[in-house]
């Protein structure tokens, strides 16, 4: 069998590339572990992701945004970073001349669904479920997909996007920074009493973190980070215990707070690749970089970085150029390494400021966003780096 480019992996980053392939004529094949059920119908995991406003673009771009039902999305119009008990020390609203949001919260599980309806809905893009890529060897003019079971697919690019825990990765012989925060973030679903006024709260409270992020209607999506020695004894907590511990924590400010849905664990641990390529074969979407979610950027630099290479690999088409060319995942790596290793480093930097108790520490966290706060440019920066709402002079990409 010979295909031009083979997936590995249909999550949202390999399922977001498909989609900007659909109308390149290119012989796409896409490889999946879980079955065809769990793809065309993902169950709702507890993720709410903050799409930035540069990810928006794209999804309209590869035609997914439309197959999402606008009811689901709650638009992001505040958000609040507080430090043990202060008062809020960093606000960031919207610039109401220029932005409607500050981002738009989209639960997880939609967006891989409308993904997946994308892909679908073209022929040009073949789906293999219930198969395992084993293995990959590289060529210089072609390389070899080889499947669990024996069978071995011809193409010129291999796009692996299997999670930030890549077999492929390791097999292709990809080193891996990882950095293991031995925490685990806690995510479910509140029904609250009174309105979150669209505002997200980030509360950095002494030995955990916890944060809202505003969902349709008067629900939240509740985030609590606790040290992985802690968080048995949360997600088994009844239920009454746990709705009593949450209100609590936001000090009645949405009055009685109602799990609606299960706990959901994940726990954190980032990643970055040292190199995003390597013959006839390219990293994309957590299996490049799995950041650390705080400042939710996951999925937002996974579809950044699969539009850069599908760019690349359109415009190596109209040209007539190789689409597996060195030269054109040299491209490819420069231009979204650049960005990653900044944001992997400057998040990874973030969260140890802000999870560390010690009280010296504690004491430069205040200094810092009392800084941020007042002092305009660096909130701007900020605020526009994390909504990718303009292109930002001030960045490197
Ligand atoms: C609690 C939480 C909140 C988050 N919030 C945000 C947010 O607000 N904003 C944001 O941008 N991001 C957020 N993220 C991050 C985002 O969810 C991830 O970045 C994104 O899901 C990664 O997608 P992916 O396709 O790269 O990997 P994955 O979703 O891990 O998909 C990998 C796929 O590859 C398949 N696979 C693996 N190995 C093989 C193999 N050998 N053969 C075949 N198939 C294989 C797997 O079955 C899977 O389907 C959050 C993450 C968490 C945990």
């Amino acid at each position: 069998m010979k295909y031009d480019i083979v997936i590995i992996g249909g999550g949202p980053a390999g399922l977001s590339f498909a989609c900007s392939m659909i109308d390149s004529n290119l012989k796409v094949l896409l490889i999946e572990r879980s079955d065809a059920n769990s793809i065309s119908n993902p169950k709702d995991d507890g993720r709410e992701i903050a799409l930035t406003h540069l990810s928006l673009k794209i999804l309209k771009r590869i035609g997914v945004w439309e197959l999402i039902s606008q009811k689901e999305i709650s638009p992001l119009r505040e958000a609040k970073v507080f430090d043990g008990n202060s008062p809020s020390l960093l606000n960031f609203t919207v610039d109401k001349s220029s932005i409607e949001a500050l981002g738009y919260l989209v639960p997880n599980y939609l967006i891989r669904k409308a993904l997946y309806e994308r892909v679908c809905s073209s022929d040009s893009i073949e789906i293999l479920t219930d198969t395992v890529v084993d293995d990959v060897i590289k060529g210089e003019h072609s390389s070899q997909v080889c499947l669990k079971g024996g069978k071995k697919i011809e193409t010129k690019l291999v796009v692996a996007a299997d999670s930030r825990f890549s077999d492929i990765r390791r097999k292709v012989g990809i080193p891996t920074i990882m950095k293991d925060f031995s925490k685990v973030m806690i995510v479910t679903k509140m029904n609250h009493e009174l309105k979150h006024k669209n505002t997200a709260l980030e509360c950095f409270d002494y030995g955990q973190t916890i944060a809202l992020l505003p969902m349709v209607g008067n629900s939240s999506s509740i985030i609590l980070t606790v040290s992985t020695d802690k968080s048995n004894s949360i997600l088994s907590m009844d239920e009454e215990k746990f709705n009593q511990m949450i209100t609590d924590s936001f000090k009645g400010e949405f009055g009685e707070m109602k799990q609606e849905g299960v706990r959901h664990s994940y726990p954190l641990i980032a990643t970055h690749a040292e190199t995003f390529i390597s013959d006839r074969f390219a990293l994309i979407g957590d299996a490049s970089v799995g950041m650390h979610p705080v400042t939710a950027h996951g999925f937002n630099l996974g579809l950044r970085g699969q539009d850069i290479l599908a760019k690349l690999v359109n415009e190596a088409l109209n040209h007539g150029q190789d689409i597996g060319s060195k030269n054109l995942l040299k491209l490819y790596e420069r231009k979204h390494i650049n960005l990653t290793r900044l944001m992997f480093f400057g998040t990874n930097g973030i969260v140890a400021l802000f999870t560390n108790d010690a009280p010296m520490v504690k004491k430069v966290r205040k200094l810092v966003l009392q800084f941020a706060e007042k002092f305009p440019p660096i909130k701007y920066l900020i605020s526009n780096h994390l909504t990718e709402a303009k292109n930002n002079k001030f960045l490197p990409f």
